[in-house]
Formats: C-alpha cells, sequence, structure tokens
C-alpha cells in the first residue's frame, strides 16, 4: 500500500506541475511525430514492469507530444481546461474504480449521476421531470436524444423499433438546420437513418436555422412521424436557434424538437445570454457537453430527455445475470454504453466547485473576452465575419491563403492556438473562448501576436 501511495503521489504531482506550467508554456510546441512515436513503440515486453518505471516512462515519452489545450490561450475547437476539483474528483474516479451500470454496481455513482443531473437541469432551465444520460460527450448525448425521438415517433406510428427495426417501418421525415454540427449525421447513420434523409433548413445570415423555412420545410411534407434537429450554438458562428418559435412550430405539426446544445445551451446559465436559449424547456430532447464550455474533464456529457420513459425504452437493456437498480431508470439504463466510468463524480465537483454564481460568470466572462477579441482585431484592421452573440469570432486576413497562412502562422508561434475553418464558402480563423482561466491580459496578448503575425 506504501508503494501504490507513492505511485499515486507521482502522478498526481506531475499532473500539477504540468498544469501549473500552462500559462507560460508555448500552446502548441512543434512536434516530431515520428520520433513521438518512436518513444512509444518498441516490442511487446514479455516480462512484467515495476508500476514506478511505467508511469516515469509514460511521463518521458508523453511530455514532447502534450498540447497546452487546457491553458488560457488556447481557442482551438470548443475547448475549456479542467476545473480543479473536478480533475481531483476524476482522479478519484480512477482511483476508486467504480463500475458505474446501475445503483448496485456502485450506488455512490449512481447518487452523484442523481445529484449532478438535478442541478444540471435547474442551471439549464430543463424541466425537472426530464431523465437525465451520463454520456462520453455530445456526439453520443446526439444518439441517444435522436433514439428516444426514433422510438416516440414511432411509437405513436403503431411500430416498436426496438424490436422490429427500421426495415419495414413508417417512413420518418428527419428536417435539420444546413449548418447543424457533423455529429448529428453521424449519429443518423448510427441509428439506421443513413444521411440522405436529412430535409435541410436554410440558415438566417448569422448561421441560426431560418423560421420561415423551417415552416415552409415542415409544411411542404406529409405529416406523419417527424423529428427535427435544432441548435443552440452554431459550432462557427455561436448562432442560436430561435427554440420557442421552432419548437411551437415542429409540435404543431406532430414532430419531436432535439436540441444540439453541445456548448450553447449554457447561455442558459447566465442573465446577460439567457435569452439567446428562450423556450428551450419546451423542446422533447437536449444534448450537451460538460467537457466544453462547462470546463470539466473529457468523456462527459448530458443527454436529457423529456420523456424518461421513451429515453429508457430506447436505451436500456436487459440480461439474466444483470442486477437492475430497479425502479426509476439510472446509469446504463440512459446511456449507449455498459460499463461505464463514474464519470458523475467530477461533473457533481465541477458544479459545486463554480455554484450557480460560478458558471453564470464563466459564460459572461467567455462572452465579454470573445467581444474583446473582436474589438482587437478590428481595431487592427482584420475583418470579423460573424456576428459575435456568445463566444466564438470568426476572422478573416484577407483571400483564403492569407487567412490559411496567417492561422498557420498563429499556430506555430505558440503563443496561443486556433483553428481554421471554412464558413460560407471562406477560409476564416476560428476563435473559441471556452475556458475558466482566461484572462483580457491573455486576449490582448493573443490579439497582439495575432497582428504580428499577419503584419
Ligand atoms: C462539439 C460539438 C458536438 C460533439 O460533441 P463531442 O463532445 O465532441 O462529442 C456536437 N454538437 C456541437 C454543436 C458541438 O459543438
Amino acid at each position: 500500500m506504501e508503494e501504490l501511495s507513492g505511485l499515486f503521489h507521482m502522478a498526481a504531482d506531475h499532473a500539477a506541475d504540468y498544469r501549473r506550467s500552462l500559462p507560460d508554456r508555448p500552446v502548441a510546441a512543434p512536434v516530431d511525430q515520428a520520433r513521438l512515436a518512436d518513444a512509444f513503440s518498441g516490442p511487446l515486453p514479455s516480462a512484467p514492469s515495476p508500476p514506478e518505471r511505467v508511469l516515469a516512462d509514460l511521463v518521458a515519452a508523453a511530455g514532447p507530444g502534450l498540447v497546452a489545450s487546457a491553458g488560457p490561450r488556447y481557442f482551438g475547437f470548443v475547448v475549456g481546461g479542467a476545473l480543479p476539483a473536478a480533475t481531483a474528483a476524476d482522479i478519484l474516479a480512477a482511483g476508486w474504480d467504480q463500475f458505474a451500470t446501475n445503483a448496485i454496481t456502485s450506488p455512490a455513482a449512481i447518487a452523484a449521476e442523481t445529484a449532478a443531473g438535478a442541478w444540471l437541469k435547474e442551471l439549464l432551465g430543463i424541466p425537472a421531470s426530464a431523465s437525465v444520460g451520463f454520456v462520453t460527450g455530445c456526439q453520443a448525448a446526439n444518439t441517444v436524444g435522436l433514439a428516444a425521438a426514433r422510438h416516440q415517433v414511432l411509437a405513436e406510428a403503431g411500430w416498436d423499433v426496438e424490436r422490429r427495426g427500421l426495415l419495414g417501418a413508417p417512413p420518418i421525415r428527419v428536417i435539420a438546420g444546413e449548418e447543424r454540427h457533423a455529429t448529428i449525421d453521424r449519429s443518423l447513420r448510427l441509428l439506421g437513418f443513413g444521411t440522405d434523409v436529412v430535409e435541410p433548413v436554410p440558415a438566417d445570415p448569422n448561421g441560426a436555422t431560418d423560421l420561415g423555412s423551417l415552416r415552409a420545410v415542415l409544411q411542404a411534407g406529409s405529416p406523419g412521424p417527424t423529428i427535427v434537429c435544432l441548435q443552440s450554438g452554431n459550432v462557427n458562428t455561436g448562432a442560436c436557434d430561435r427554440l420557442r418559435e421552432a419548437c411551437e412550430l415542429v409540435h404543431r405539426h406532430g414532430g419531436w424538437a432535439h436540441v444540439d446544445g453541445a456548448f450553447g445551451l449554457w447561455a442558459a446559465a447566465s442573465p446577460e445570454t439567457r435569452h439567446l436559449v428562450d423556450g428551450l424547456e419546451t423542446a422533447d430532447s437536449w444534448a450537451c457537453d460538460g467537457h466544453k464550455w462547462l470546463n470539466l474533464p473529457y468523456d462527459s456529457g448530458f443527454a436529457f430527455c423529456a420523456r424518461p420513459g421513451a429515453h429508457a425504452a430506447a436505451m436500456s437493456y436487459a440480461a439474466e445475470y444483470l442486477v437492475g437498480s430497479g425502479g426509476t431508470p439510472a446509469g446504463a439504463d440512459l446511456t449507449p454504453e455498459s460499463s461505464r466510468r463514474a464519470r458523475g463524480f467530477a461533473v457533481w465537483a465541477g458544479l459545486r466547485e463554480l455554484g450557480r454564481d460560478g458558471v453564470a460568470a464563466l459564460v459572461g466572462r467567455c462572452c465579454a473576452l470573445a467581444r474583446r477579441f473582436a474589438g482587437g482585431l478590428t481595431s487592427a484592421g482584420f475583418e470579423v465575419a460573424n456576428e459575435v452573440v456568445l463566444n466564438q469570432v470568426l476572422v478573416g486576413f484577407g483571400d483564403d491563403a492569407r487567412t490559411d497562412r496567417v492561422v498557420a502562422a498563429v499556430q506555430a508561434d505558440g503563443t496561443c492556438w486556433a483553428g481554421g475553418t471554412t464558413w460560407r464558402g471562406r477560409r476564416l480563423m476560428r476563435i473559441s473562448v471556452s475556458n475558466a482561466t482566461t484572462t483580457e491580459a491573455d486576449v490582448d496578448r493573443s490579439v497582439a501576436a495575432i497582428t504580428r503575425l499577419a503584419a
């Protein structure tokens, strides 16, 4: 046991030292991928190794290939840096090594999910009666939401999709914004719909689903089983669909409204941005991430469903040897995974660490910093291509080739990191402010570096 304690301390000390270095290290140091691969490769050892030796070798091998994406000047994708208590709780989840399938296999894991789920619903303004599946991320949450939708719209048409599948089933219309996230399409593939099923709805100028077009698409088809995918937080622009009006349209046509709100749903947690997701409580299912804007460790997403019965019908499974939790569906009854990491501990810890005010401040601060970015880059003479409504900023530096050169130069420089994207046929730099530790000084330093490199 002494040895185990030494080993765990080594890992924790190393992780803490690494975290402490984040504000000062180059965000993405140039990597020789072949050398990195070499450090990990070699023949499968035939003999066991002492754990301390294994850990030391891992630290040495991985070091040169780590990206400081948890640091304050990483603006790529929509990436946060895991909060201290949430990270420590995740370390405990590994140490406790719980099998979080249900309340028999880990009563503590399910209790943490139950409490954290209630807090999440309260923060987001999702009805308290909704079910919550703690999944690996928003991709999985979209799959779960759409599986529940598939169950319900077909049940209403007299078809048991869990038993009979989609072959021979009544046709389902799937309507989605043309600027939906690509994971919606993968969820549709996994669920047997295929991607050709999608009837796309044009977007408004900032990338939200255009309501008039949604109405027209709904009216153009025949009534019957219908699923509509809405979005809070366009992955390029941050634009949010007008959920109250959109859900009303969907429901008037007897459809199911699913909201992909991987990061944008968090607009609900701040009084300054709450209006962007007005009416979200009227949707039927919601997908959201913990590991993006909430700054939780990776492998953390939430699938909420207004109809817990449809959610469980789509996801739960039984086997002779399995002991269920009995009564209310929980844990693996609401997710696509069977054996599961106890990810609820980190969610519970992160929410306790921030509190309601802390979550609101995190969302408000990131939006203010995104506006500061946009202001700084506009003053420097560059073009901000989107209306900055949330934490996303798109920047053009002239023609596509020049923008790509600036993005590459910024990534190589290491002061900050931003990705490139194509939006409405143009190459743009995509800046996402999602980290709890980012300061005004970090933004100013990044604007100065981008300006210098673009000159
Ligand atoms: C990131 C994102 C997803 C996918 O989430 P993962 O956590 O990567 O699975 C889905 N939708 C939107 C809008 C996103 O931003």
